[in-house]
């Protein structure tokens, strides 16, 4: 089975809104089984929209579109995906009962083109939408079928949950079942060189690796009859995968990060982090926070970024400073033990670095970066050599700073 994706929008084209639509339905079709070879993007025009859903049910056996089935004149999918397949539209009652409480229940007065929410193309399946106003529409003929779905990401993700997939399921004879392995401390090529007789011999399932900021995933894939049978095709590789890469794999858990992983082992270990930044200005602490409960491991944090602020907070010394530069190894233990007597946390981490654009010199040239890690009055400091931009260097050196923590 082929599926494809139209996204409708103007404000899609115009580069307003990122199609995250069309990102998020491919994930979810792949999981399904089904192969999907085309996407696009058409604006708010009944002749392109026509054209591009005619190409669509000519080479795939389900479309589906996502957007403009609203109230305004600008809403044209539902007229035209009825059109093309030669039905009427006509006045669902349950629909039309749908959105009179909709409007009732938030206590707003109805406008007449509301009622153009309830028209449904004559023999249509209809979804209802507990988020919005319009519903979603299966139309079915000659063994082509179009799902319409609304715009709003929120209404689309619990209407493709609750009544798209289980239709699609009963279509597709088999599912893709993915695990995730994550690895940090570890390059791609070399994650994948450990892995190249594996990879060779892969059949069914399937391993791919991929690179991420400071990070590689390794995503294994079984084409399976249902997710039980996946199951148990995946869990001999992810076995085996975990025996290979050791303490490098943070998690298997598909929506696990390092920093959950690492607010997670400290919790275990009950033990209590802090950290000094100063090429990353508050991002280590940022994304230790982000971790929901992070209060239990994480009281405080520092950004000195200036030599005064390292000498005044942390007790770097001044000679130090003079002797090694604020980027060195010296610099990075003095920020992390000063951290350290500072918060009175169990461990602290530091970064210092080069993130450029300017800064650099021959002997500490951009992407130089020193972390340091102090636990129970031992300090280490690390160097790193990072590429890429500002944005890029600082994302790896906290994704190296979260991966040192570990250890
Ligand atoms: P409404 O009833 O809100 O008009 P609709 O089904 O007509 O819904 P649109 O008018 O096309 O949908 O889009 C409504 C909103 O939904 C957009 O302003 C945007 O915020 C979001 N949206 C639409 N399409 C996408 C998309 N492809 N990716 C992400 N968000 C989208
Ligand atoms: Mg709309």
């Amino acid at each position: 089975m082929t599926v494809e994706l139209i996204s409708v929008g103007t404000e899609i084209l115009l580069g307003n809104i990122v199609n995250t639509n069309a990102a998020w339905l491919s994930e979810q079709c792949a999981r399904l089984g089904l192969s999907c070879y085309y996407q696009s993007v058409v604006g708010d025009n009944a002749v392109r929209l026509k054209e591009q859903i005619q190409q669509a049910l000519n080479r795939s056996d389900i479309v589906i579109l996502t957007g403009g089935l609203g109230p305004t004149t600008d809403d044209l999918t539902k007229e035209t995906a009825a059109q093309l397949m030669g039905k009427g539209l006509v006045m669902d009652m349950h629909s039309l009962e749908r959105v009179e409480a909709y409007f009732k229940a938030r206590r707003i007065e109805m406008t007449e083109n509301n009622k153009k929410q309830a028209l449904c193309p004559e023999g249509a399946m209809v979804l209802d939408n507990d988020n919005g106003t319009a519903p979603g529409l299966i139309l079915e003929e000659n063994g082509k079928r179009m799902i319409l779905l609304p715009g709003p990401p929120n209404e689309l993700h619990s209407l493709f949950e609750q009544q798209v997939k289980p239709y699609l399921q009963k279509l597709s004879p088999e599912i893709f079942y993915s695990r995730t392995v994550k690895l940090c401390g570890i390059g791609e090529s070399k994650a994948a060189a450990m892995i190249q007789d594996m990879i060779d011999a892969q059949t069914n399932p399937t391993i791919a690796p991929y690179a991420k900021t400071g990070e590689v995933h390794l995503r294994v894939t079984a084409r399976a009859k249902d997710e039980q049978e996946g199951k148990k095709l995946v869990k001999p590789v992810i076995r085996e995968l975990k025996k290979r890469f050791g303490e490098m794999v943070y998690t298997t858990k598909e929506e696990r990060t390092l920093e959950e992983a690492v607010v997670k082992l400290l919790k275990k270990n009950k033990m209590s982090i802090t950290c000094a930044e100063s090429c990353t200005g508050g991002l280590l602490a940022g994304r230790i926070v982000n971790v929901a409960g992070a209060s239990s491991v994480f009281q405080t944090g520092y950004v000195t970024y200036a030599n005064q602020a390292k000498r005044r907070l942390l007790g770097v010394k001044k000679s130090t400073l003079r002797e090694f530069g604020a980027v060195s190894t010296q610099t990075a233990k003095e920020m992390a033990s000063g951290a350290l007597a500072a918060a009175k946390a169990d461990v602290a981490v530091s970064i210092t670095g080069i993130a450029g654009p300017d800064g650099g010199t021959a002997r500490k040239p951009v992407g130089l970066v020193y972390i340091g890690c102090s636990v129970q009055g031992h300090t280490i400091a690390q160097e790193y050599r990072f590429s890429g931009n500002r944005e890029k260097i600082r994302d790896n050196a906290v994704s190296a700073a979260l991966t040192l923590t570990r250890r």
